[in-house]
């Protein structure tokens, strides 16, 4: 079976990577994220993916600390999630680059938006440290702009929940889900799913975004077929 989606841009939360843990990385989690990350590199897409690093350390929960330094740790925490992937990744047998928004030459590859798609064009799977590079943005942002960069299909955004709700499903019974919503959604009625920003760029650049439960990780891979999970927003 062909995926739906050839170039995909998978962003995965921290939060998602530490499991049961809450904080740091549960290897279990990771690795069954990295398997389904690998089925759909298999099946012929190809796969970027942009990393959080809440899981370690969010800039703006940080108190007192200045904010750019704080968000300076938060994207050094999402480098340290994307060297655990690749790790992971590597060890089931796949070929991945790691590419950082600010330079780790020791470490990683700086990011270079041509060659990203080199390497994705050869079936590698490229995964995008440090976020945008910049402070007072964050890795969802990082993951609208990175799908426009390289011109995915669709932009993977893989949550807790199964979905976009009108409120909170894990304190409300009553939720309801989106199967579809529009971006300007989003912003005017501050649903939660990403920031404002990110959202923003999602709009005015025509990006194509599927929110879907993480919890089951295969999702992943069904999403990249296809299947009919989550919610699709677009613009
Ligand atoms: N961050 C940043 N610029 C970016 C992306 C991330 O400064 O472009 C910092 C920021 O401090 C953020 C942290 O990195 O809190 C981790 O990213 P994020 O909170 O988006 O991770 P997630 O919640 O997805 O795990």
């Amino acid at each position: 079976m062909e995926p739906k989606y050839k170039r995909v841009l998978l962003k995965v939360s921290g939060e998602a990577l530490a499991g049961d843990n809450k904080t740091g990385l549960n290897y279990d989690v990771v690795t069954e994220i990295c398997k389904s990350i690998k089925k759909c590199s298999d099946a012929g897409a190809q796969v970027a993916v942009v990393v959080g690093g809440g899981n370690f350390w969010r800039g703006r929960s940080s108190g007192a600390m200045d904010r750019t330094r704080a968000d300076h740790m938060g994207m050094l925490a999402t480098t340290m999630n994307a060297l655990a992937l690749a790790d992971v990744l590597e060890s089931l047998g796949c070929v991945v680059r790691v590419q950082t928004a600010l330079q780790m030459a020791a470490i990683a590859e700086p990011y270079i938006r041509n060659r990203a798609v080199r390497h994705l064009d050869k079936g590698r799977i490229v995964i995008f440290g440090c976020g945008t590079g910049n402070p007072f943005f964050s890795t969802d942002t990082a993951a609208a702009l990175r799908s426009v960069e390289i011109d995915a299909d669709i932009l993977l955004k893989a949550t807790l929940v199964d979905g976009v709700y009108d409120k909170d499903p894990h304190k409300y019974d009553d939720a309801k889900k989106y199967e579809t919503l529009t971006f300007t959604q989003v912003i005017g009625e501050d649903l939660g799913v990403m920031d404002s920003t990110a959202a923003a760029m999602c709009r005015d650049n025509h990006m194509k975004m599927l929110v879907f439960d993480l919890s089951r990780p295969d999702n992943i891979y069904d999403a990249v077929m296809g299947a009919n999970i989550g919610t699709v927003v677009s613009e």
